[in-house]
């Protein structure tokens, strides 16, 4: 396909800019360009047809499963996005004062009250844009708090190897030396390893729970204990709550902070590189550390509010606010039935596929799932000279969207399946028998899956080379 540039013919611009109507500025010395840009010039017709065969190329939840483990690409109501498209949200300026947008601080005082119900919390911030920016802000909230008490000496963050990557690198950017713990043999915390590590050093521990491998951790009680006995703070990665959403908080397994992806769990779609809102909350003893300014109601009216001993802005403003909107409207929606419903469907679908594939894929933790599942490819690479990736890329081929490969690191050849409570049985049943398919292709015709995908207009990037010398700019040779 042909890119814009190139179908760029000279003198087909069309004006979009209607004539000045105002008097002319000259714009200060050294702030205009030497020579115009060099933009496509293409008919409106053209135009449209460019992004409509662009758009047909893409893939979304729209168009099929799409099993992205860690992500949660499931459904979101468009009824929410409309919401969150009413004039009176998108039509607002931050600097409008309190007086005049009562109605949205009311949606980030709700929205708190409603996120710290679910998750056991006592305060919340919805500044953070994402969820790592989320584990960086409730870190901060950890070491404002130790500082506080002028508990200088604890340096140190406790990490299992099966968090979230985030975790570890979220804690380094504090400041804080990163600790790691084995896993035992059921996927869960070392305790005695996690007993070792604890001490007079640690700040806190952060956990991904459930974690990367889908397991909810039994021993979730005794390893808050040994945090706080330690005299530690526990931080919860709650960006996949879509398991255990109205079922289990939180709060009430001894967790001092959270954050929540708005944008997986709660009605925005995660993954496409767009705005989101990593919802920071804590227990009372932190809440004066919060970003400032925050949402609060006094007598009938809502003011913005500076916490005592605030950490400070960890963003412009107040966050992505229309992130915050589709959260309450789907809340709202759902109700104090439909979360849990919600969260129980999401964990049937996933126990579902596994147990349909386990007879002979090999389930890296097998016994029941939560939200997701990680398969090991590894006897199928070392038998038929199949990867994860080979298995992933004929998937493609199948029209359906691979799962997450080659995480959680500590699973071999592993693909990370995350099928969401918005999909049928009929879909599941689909996606089963592609995968199966291709296990049985792995032994007939292995080449056939090594040079795979064979439908798509990409077939295998160099992905070392699109991360790292990403080719953005067009050139025009001279
Ligand atoms: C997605 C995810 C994150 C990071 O969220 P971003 O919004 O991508 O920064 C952190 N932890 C877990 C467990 C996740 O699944």
């Amino acid at each position: 396909m042909n890119l814009s540039f190139e179908k760029s013919r000279p003198g087909r611009y069309f004006p979009v800019i209607p004539p000045l109507d105002v008097p002319e500025a000259a714009l200060p010395d050294g702030m205009t360009r030497a020579a115009p840009p060099r933009l496509p010039e293409m008919a409106p017709p053209d135009i449209s047809r460019h992004y409509a065969r662009l758009a047909r190329r893409t893939y979304g939840v729209n168009d099929g499963l799409y099993p992205l483990g860690s992500c949660t690409m499931k459904y979101n109501p468009k009824v929410n996005d409309e919401i969150a498209n009413l004039p009176g949200f998108t039509g607002i300026h931050p600097l409008q004062p309190e007086s005049a947008v009562q109605g949205c601080l009311e949606v980030l005082a709700e929205s708190e009250r409603l996120l710290c119900e679910i998750t056991g919390m006592d305060a919340m911030t919805f500044q953070p844009a994402a969820g790592a920016h989320g584990e960086f802000t409730g870190v901060l909230l950890i070491k404002a708090y130790h500082d506080a008490r002028g508990d200088g000496a604890r340096d140190k963050i406790i990490a299992p190897d099966s968090a979230h990557g985030t975790n570890p690198a979220t804690a380094g950017m504090t400041g804080y030396r990163v600790i790691n713990v084995p896993s035992n043999g059921d996927g869960g915390v070392d305790l005695d390893a996690l007993r070792a590590a604890a001490g007079p050093d640690t700040a806190g521990l952060m956990l991904t729970n459930p974690n990367t491998l889908g397991i909810f951790d039994r021993n979730i009680l005794e390893i808050t204990r040994i945090i706080h006995d330690a005299g530690g703070m526990c931080y919860y990665d709650g960006a996949n709550l879509n398991a255990i959403m109205g079922i289990a908080r939180p709060g009430d397994m001894g967790f001092d902070v959270i954050h929540l992806n708005l944008h997986k769990t709660f009605s925005t779609p995660h993954g496409g590189g767009g705005p989101g809102a990593g919802a920071v909350g804590c227990k009372a003893r932190l809440s004066r550390f919060l970003p400032s300014p925050r949402a609060a109601k006094t007598g009938e009216s809502y003011v913005f509010e500076a916490p005592e001993e605030s950490v400070g802005r960890v963003t412009a403003f107040n966050g992505n606010f229309l992130v915050v909107v589709r959260a309450l409207a789907y809340i709202l929606t759902l109700g104090a039935d439909g979360i849990p419903d919600a969260a129980r469907n999401a964990v049937l679908n996933a126990n579902y596929m596994m147990r349909k594939l386990s007879d002979i894929y090999d389930v890296a933790y097998p016994g029941t799932c939560m939200h997701e599942f990680v398969l090991t490819l590894e006897r199928l690479k070392n038998d038929c000279g199949v990867s994860a990736m080979d298995v992933a890329k004929a998937l493609l081929d199948r029209g359906i969207h691979p799962p997450t490969m080659y995480f959680p690191l500590i699973v071999k050849e592993a693909l990370m399946i995350e099928p969401t409570e918005t999909e049928s049985r009929e879909t599941l049943d689909h996606a089963v028998a592609a995968l199966r398919e291709i296990y049985d292709a792995a032994g007939t015709n292995p080449e056939i899956l090594r040079n795979s995908p064979h439908t798509t207009p990409v077939r295998r990037p160099d992905e070392v080379n699109a991360a790292r010398r990403p080719r953005l700019r067009y050139d025009f040779g001279s």
